[in-house]
């Protein structure tokens, strides 16, 4: 970040810097440890090394087997590997969502459910986003095909969570599989998928501070499927190419990190997030907030939307040029501007302009009091 402009960034559900200590983990495999973790000499074993040293320690902390933990590109390609995987190798036919999932979920579940002899349902939501549990057990009693269930576990515009133990129980009483976007939550939230019913979870570096074009796709050790991407017989013949392997050490690097900080990040980063709340809504009249904050919600996000006028039209703008870096998101339903899909979901009132601060153990209270003055000035 330049000293000269002082940016405030609160946009962290979208990407977050890369940690120093990350980078240092990661700079040899750029440079002397550059071998192909496929060759048999010294150069290659050693890559080979890192990269299974690395899926160890993932495993280790979400509390899986390492050889449930492939190495991917990023929540999308484990998301798309999961959801065609659920289709095309566990013979599932119907599958039952979310209307505010991410689009790596929902247009993969969209694309999925053009193809012959496949349904896509949608569950309800009850007034402040969450999943409606009750619907979800419907839907499953009710279909004469085997479930692919898909929900995330937290909403990256809103916050809201999903309890994993509650709707996986749901689906294995109704022998469907589970499937959750994890992308929001690994790195920010203690997994223990040991004793936590679900087939698959994804998980995305670059959300927690480790670096971009990596992620993980947890694989339930019962679940056999076949490979998305074909090609070598990397990631144990399950995702071919050659591996990403500064990546992969940065990302088991940065869940190291930030399960170590997890206690005291998470209170500081939740303190943020309530103290954000407290201060705007004493500062701009008529403001609401999305989703459940005080409830199961995740403590990096909170949307907030703003009455509809000429001045909280132009929010986002003038943010940007005060550089101040936040997410919009709004109910618009007219126009090119579709707005954002999840806001219409749970809040369908197209006089409201919603914006989304999003938190990182960098952010702190004093720039939040800049932030709040600056809404004052602009709304
Ligand atoms: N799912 C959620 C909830 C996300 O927030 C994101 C990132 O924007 C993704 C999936 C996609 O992850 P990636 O950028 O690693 O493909």
């Amino acid at each position: 970040m330049s000293k000269q402009v002082t940016r405030i960034y609160f946009d962290n559900a979208a990407t977050t810097p890369l940690d120093p200590l990350v980078l240092e983990a990661m700079m040899p495999y750029f440079t002397d440890k550059f071998g192909n973790p496929s060759s048999i000499y010294s150069y290659g074993r050693e890559s080979r090394l890192a990269i299974e040293n690395a899926r160890k320690s993932v495993a280790k902390i979400l509390n899986a087997h390492p050889a449930e933990i492939f190495f991917t590109s990023g929540g999308t390609e484990s998301s798309n590997t999961a959801i065609n995987a659920s289709i095309h190798d566990l013979g599932c036919r119907h599958i039952i969502t979310s209307p505010i999932e991410h689009h790596a979920t929902s247009h993969t579940v969209e694309y999925i459910a053009g193809l012959p002899g496949i349904t896509l349902s949608m569950v309800k939501l009850l007034d402040n986003g969450h999943v409606d549990l009750n619907d979800l057990e419907q839907l499953l009693a009710n279909s004469d095909d085997k479930c692919l269930v898909t929900l995330m576990h937290a909403n990256n515009e809103i916050g809201n969570m999903i309890d994993l133990h509650a709707v996986g129980n749901v689906c294995k009483k109704y022998g469907a599989i589970f499937h959750s976007d994890t992308v929001q939550t690994v790195g920010h939230f203690p997994f223990d998928l040991r004793s936590t019913p679900v087939h698959f979870i994804t998980g995305s570096g670059h959300k927690f501070h480790g670096p971009k074009g990596v992620g993980i796709l947890y694989i339930n050790e019962n679940v056999r499927i076949k490979p998305y991407i074909h090609g070598g017989a990397q990631e144990r013949n399950m995702r071919a190419g050659t591996e990403n392997l500064y990546g992969i050490v940065g990302f088991a690097k940065a869940l190291e990190l930030a399960t170590e900080e997890y206690e005291a990040q998470s209170n500081y980063i939740n303190g943020l997030k309530l103290y954000m709340m407290e201060k705007v809504k004493n500062v701009v009249p008529g403001i609401t907030f999305n989703g459940d904050p005080l409830g199961r919600s995740l403590y990096t996000v909170l949307s907030v939307s703003f009455p509809k006028t000429e001045k909280s039209e132009m929010i986002l703008f003038a943010l940007d040029m005060n550089n101040i870096c936040v997410s919009g998101g709004s109910a618009c339903t007219s126009g090119a501007d579709q707005g954002s899909h999840v806001i219409r979901a749970i809040n369908n009132d197209p006089n409201q302009v919603t914006v989304r601060f999003s938190f990182s153990k960098h952010n702190t209270k004093e720039e939040i009091d800049f932030v709040v003055e600056k809404l004052k000035e602009m709304i």
